[in-house]
This record gives C-alpha cells, sequence and structure tokens, in this order.
C-alpha cells in the first residue's frame, strides 16, 4: 500500500509531473518553483519510497500507475474542498486558495462525505469534478 502524500510540496510535484506527461529532471522541478535542487531531490526520494514516482536511466522523473491515481484524487479533493468553500460564500479564488492551504490534511473519507453533502457535483470554479465510483455510484 503506498503512503500518503501529506504536504502541499509533494502535491505540487505530483500535479507538475502529470501537467507534464512525465520525463521531468529535477532542475525543472526547482527551476519551476524557485526551489534549490537538493531540496527537490531529497522529496522525490520520499516520493519514490512511497511508490508514486519512478525514474529512467536519464534520471528523468515520471509517475507511477500509484502516482497517477494519487494525482487523480489530488484533483478531485482539491476541487471538492474549493466547491465547499465557493458554496459558503468565498470567492471562486479565495476558495481554490483555501483549497490549497488545507488540502493535504483532510483524508479520502470525509473528502467523500464532503462529496455526499454536496449531493456528488461534477464541477466547481477550479474544473471538472470526477466521480469516485465508491463516492458517487455509477456516474450517467
Ligand atoms: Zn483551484
Ligand atoms: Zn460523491
Amino acid at each position: 500500500m503506498a503512503g500518503r502524500v501529506d504536504t502541499p510540496q509533494k502535491i505540487r510535484f505530483l500535479k507538475y509531473i502529470f501537467a507534464q506527461g512525465g520525463g521531468v529532471k529535477p532542475g525543472d522541478i526547482a527551476g519551476n518553483f524557485g526551489i534549490r535542487t537538493p531540496t527537490v531531490t531529497r522529496t522525490l526520494h520520499e516520493l519514490s519510497d512511497a511508490g508514486y514516482v519512478r525514474y529512467d536511466s536519464n534520471r528523468r522523473v515520471f509517475l507511477t500507475d500509484d502516482g497517477e491515481q494519487m494525482v487523480w484524487f489530488l484533483i478531485r479533493r482539491h476541487r471538492i474542498l474549493s466547491l465547499m468553500f465557493t458554496r459558503v460564500g468565498l470567492s471562486e479564488n479565495q476558495a481554490c486558495v483555501q483549497a490549497e492551504k488545507i488540502e493535504h490534511l483532510v483524508p479520502k473519507n470525509h473528502i467523500n462525505q464532503i462529496c455526499r453533502s454536496l449531493g456528488h457535483p461534477s464541477r466547481s470554479s477550479c474544473g471538472v469534478i470526477e466521480h469516485d465510483p465508491v463516492c458517487c455510484g455509477v456516474s450517467v
């Protein structure tokens, strides 16, 4: 069983690797986020130990299948939390920023509980919310 992605930085790295389609160099990540390469390398090692990323022979980073599933959940979690915040009156921008601040702390069962309470929504201002069959049943 793969480990948890428990820091905002790990979430940003996984989403970035996903957005690039894999094949990312640690230096690319460092440049994109304005942080030092050794810091990136250390975090990537943790993600690799957790089973979410792998390296090829040129030291480029790719998501594993577990990593792709994790990114799917990270995107769903962000958008559900963002929608929750807009429903209680935050602006779309505030909702997105607040969701980014807390999302790494909110476990999947709570996300599914929020999803249920919002009526299994399919959109937030941050984008499409894909249905999790465990939570939302078979989508129509
Ligand atoms: Zn957002
Ligand atoms: Zn749901």
